[in-house]
């Protein structure tokens, strides 16, 4: 009787419950990953394959460390692991927000014996108590502040040596100038906590590497835990002294777990064009707009950079989403999930809940009824002055 370890969105070895019990439990372990197969509109971008491909590299390499092959399938998540998980075989997976994801966690559960574990997220819904509380950030935020207290991360099984990342010696214009992996993640994490992170507050509406910690990519597809980051975190805070920025870091890290745990409770119905509020929203959908906006062709220069960025590197900073997707929504006044699914399409660090939860708070469908709204022309004086971001890029 074998082991499958079923790997999703947490391609690592690090703070790995599935793959730390199925070695403790098991002698014959297989691992699989099954690559999605999108059936969106958009092509999916070049940066986004390749950073998986990159991450599933070095995935394979440290499980090879301890005899296990990372196999890399295709097709229906359901279909491939039928005809390639054994009736014996116990699987062993972690849980992840989504409503496809969850349904195929129940046909896997149904089928076979399994062992399912949560770790995506740094709190966990046992942890917030009411469900009226996951819908609002403010209290959300204070109830899990005043629990005060965090799940450790485990470290890999004891003969895995994580491999080292070479630094990355990019183009300074560039803001993600990394590959994918679990050693890469870590490099960062180091590189960011070792002093950018004390200037965190100061510097992350800005459009650079350092500006802010760029750890969300690693973060989407699991190969780094976010376990792992508040652990160093604290560790940093411990040796070099807390401040608003460390903390600011944490808080941040709250809004993803809030979307994560808000996307669990309410499943598929952030898809819909009236997002988690009641009934339905007319939404207007011009092909030639959309085109106009995907290719950097507005002719507000600040909207087009921020939109080359993202189509040339797969980046875009966190500022950039905000301003071009309200300017999608509230300017051209085209079907937020457009723009959601195009991010999806693009982002390296496309996060399901991230991405939906931001793109429908800004459509003034989520969580909260209001729309911010940004206008480019005012956010580029007071974010780009000289221009040196719109220039780079248009
Ligand atoms: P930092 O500023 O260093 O923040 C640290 C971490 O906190 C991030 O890595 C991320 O995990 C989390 N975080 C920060 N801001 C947010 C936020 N608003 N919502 C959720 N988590 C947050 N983030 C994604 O990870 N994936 C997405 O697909 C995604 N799509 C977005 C779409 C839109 C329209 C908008 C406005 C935001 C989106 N975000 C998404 C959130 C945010 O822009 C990114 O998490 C952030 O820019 C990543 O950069 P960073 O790692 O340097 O973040």
């Amino acid at each position: 009787m074998g082991a499958v370890v079923w790997y999703r969105n947490d391609l690592r070895v690090d703070d790995h419950e599935a793959l730390r019990s199925a070695y403790e439990e098991h002698d014959a372990i297989r691992a699989v990953y099954i690559k999605h197969q999108k059936k969106r509109d958009f092509e999916r971008g070049t940066q986004q394959a390749r950073f998986e491909q990159e991450t599933l590299e070095n995935l394979a390499n440290h499980l090879s460390q301890i005899g296990i092959t990372l196999d890399i399938l295709e097709g229906k998540v359901h279909e491939v692991l039928t005809s390639y998980v054994q009736p014996d075989e116990t699987v062993y997976f972690h849980k992840m927000t989504g409503t496809e994801e969850a349904a195929s966690e129940k046909y896997i559960e149904d089928k076979y014996t399994t062992r399912s574990f949560e770790t995506q997220t740094l709190h966990r819904r046992e942890d917030i108590g009411s469900d009226e509380l996951k819908r609002v950030f403010t209290a959300f935020r204070k109830r899990v502040e005043a629990k005060g207290t965090f799940y450790d991360p485990l470290d890999p099984p004891s003969d895995i040596h994580l491999m080292k990342e070479e630094s990355v010696d990019a183009d300074p214009e560039i803001a993600f100038p990394f590959r994918g992996g679990e050693s890469a993640g870590r490099a960062r994490l180091q590189e960011y906590l070792a002093e950018p992170v004390f200037t965190y507050k100061e510097t992350r509406n800005g459009f650079l590497r350092n500006d802010s910690s760029k750890l969300s990519a690693w973060l989407a597809n699991g190969s780094l835990s976010p376990r792992r980051v508040m652990a160093e975190l604290q560790k940093a805070e411990r040796e070099k002294g807390a401040n608003e920025s460390t903390y600011w870091l944490y808080f941040e890290l709250l809004w993803r777990d809030f979307f994560h745990l808000t996307m669990r409770e309410t499943g598929s119905r952030l898809f819909r064009s009236g997002g988690l509020q009641e009934g339905q929203r007319t939404w207007k959908r011009d092909e030639a707009a959309v085109e106009r906006w995907i290719e950097g062709e507005t002719g507000v220069p600040f909207v087009d950079a921020f939109m080359n960025e993202i189509r040339e590197t797969g980046w875009m900073s966190n500022r950039g989403r905000q301003i071009v997707a309200s300017y999608l929504i509230h300017e051209l006044k085209q079907d937020w999930r457009i723009g959601a699914q195009y991010f999806e399409q693009q982002l390296v660090d496309y996060d399901v809940a991230s991405n939906y939860g931001n793109w429908a708070f800004i459509a003034g469908v989520g969580n909260a009824t209001r729309t911010p709204r940004f206008d480019p022309v005012f956010q580029q004086q007071r974010y780009d002055p000289n221009q040196d971001f719109t220039k780079r890029w248009t």
